[in-house]
C-alpha cells in the first residue's frame, strides 16, 4: 500500500496534471438491455457521470474529449466488465454530475455510474450503492500564492471560505467552524475564480482537486494542509455510485477496481493523470469498514 495522495503531493508545486483525451461527450439517459448497470453495459450504451471542470480528475476539454483520473478509471471498470462476460465495449456518452446533484442523477436513472471524486460516506450510502474505494484523499485548503495570514484550520476563523453545494467538505467546515463564512457554489471551478479575483480568502475540498487547480495555475495558488490533533482533517474514500441495491453491479465494479489495482493499471493511470502524486490504494474494493471508523 502506498501513502495517501496528500503529504508528499501537497508541497509539490510544480505537480504536473496530464490529461489524454479519451472519448467522446455527450448527454443522455441510460438504457439497457437487462437491469442495472450491467444490464446498460450488455446492451452497449452506458451513460457514466463525472465532473467536467476538475483537472486531473474529470475534465471536459475544449475539443469536448474527456480526460482525468475518474474519467480513466470508469471507463476502465466498464470494459473491463465487459470483456469478462464477453461483451462489445459499450459506447459511453459522458454526463456531467455536479456535487450536489450525484445521488438524484442516480436515482432518477440519468447515468448508469458515477465516478467524480465521489466520497462514499454513510448518508450516501442511504441512497446509492458504492463500488469501491479505489482512492483515498483529505480535505486542504487553497488560497493565493501570496497568502500569509490562512496557514492551518484554526486561522480560517472570520475568513470567507468557498466549498461546493453538497460536498462533504463544505459539510465538515460548517460543523467544525462555525465561525468561518462559507459561501457555497455549485462548482470548483467558480470557486478557484472567485479566489482569483480576491473575492474569497480560501476555498477548501480534497487535496486531489486542489492540486489539479494549483498545477492548472503555476505561481497562482499554494496549497495547504488541514489537520486536527495531529491527523488528516477528513479522509475522503473515493467510490463509484450506481444504483441503490446494484448488488451485481457493486460486485462487478470491485472486481474491476481489484483487478485495476493488482495489475499496476491503476498507478498508471495515477501517474498520467496526477502526475507528482503519489498513488493511492485505500484498501480492498468492497471493504467499507472504514465507514465504522
Ligand atoms: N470528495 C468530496 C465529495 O464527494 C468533495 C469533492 C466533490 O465535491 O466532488 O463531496
Amino acid at each position: 500500500m502506498k501513502r495517501s495522495i496528500f503529504r508528499t503531493a501537497a508541497l509539490v508545486s510544480t505537480t504536473v496534471i496530464a490529461g489524454v483525451a479519451l472519448a467522446a461527450c455527450g448527454s443522455g439517459s441510460s438504457s439497457g438491455g437487462g437491469d442495472g448497470m450491467l444490464g446498460a453495459i450488455e446492451a452497449g450504451e452506458v451513460t457514466i457521470g463525472t465532473k467536467y471542470d476538475q483537472p486531473g480528475l474529470g475534465l471536459r476539454n475544449p475539443d469536448g474529449t474527456m480526460s482525468g483520473l475518474d474519467v480513466d478509471v470508469s471507463q476502465y471498470v466498464v470494459d473491463h466488465i465487459a470483456e469478462k462476460n464477453g461483451w462489445e465495449k459499450p459506447n459511453v456518452t459522458w454526463r456531467e454530475t455536479p456535487s450536489a446533484q450525484r445521488e438524484t442523477l442516480i436515482q432518477n436513472g440519468e447515468v448508469d455510474l458515477i465516478a467524480a471524486t465521489y466520497s462514499i460516506n454513510k448518508g450516501r450510502s442511504e441512497s446509492v450503492n458504492f463500488g469501491g474505494p479505489y482512492l483515498v484523499t483529505h480535505q486542504a485548503l487553497l488560497v493565493r500564492d501570496g497568502e500569509t495570514e490562512i496557514t492551518d484550520l484554526e486561522s480560517l476563523d472570520g475568513k470567507i471560505l468557498c466549498s461546493v453545494t453538497g460536498s462533504t467538505p463544505a459539510q465538515k467546515v460548517k460543523d467544525a467552524l462555525p465561525g468561518v463564512q462559507l459561501q457555497e457554489y455549485d462548482t470548483y471551478s467558480s470557486c478557484v475564480e472567485a479566489l482569483r479575483q480576491g473575492n474569497i480568502d480560501a476555498m477548501t475540498t480534497d487535496a486531489t482537486i486542489l492540486l489539479g487547480y494549483s498545477a492548472q495555475a503555476p505561481g497562482q495558488f499554494k496549497v495547504i494542509e488541514m489537520e486536527k490533533d495531529g491527523q488528516p482533517f477528513t479522509n475522503e474514500y473515493y467510490g463509484i455510485g450506481l444504483a441503490k441495491d446494484d448488488t451485481e453491479g457493486t460486485t462487478a465494479i470491485n472486481e474491476a477496481l481489484k483487478e485495476m489495482h493488482s495489475s499496476g493499471e491503476f498507478d498508471k493511470l495515477v501517474d498520467k493523470n496526477l502526475g507528482g502524486m503519489d498513488a493511492v490504494s485505500p484498501g480492498t474494493p468492497g471493504d467499507l469498514s472504514f465507514l465504522n471508523s
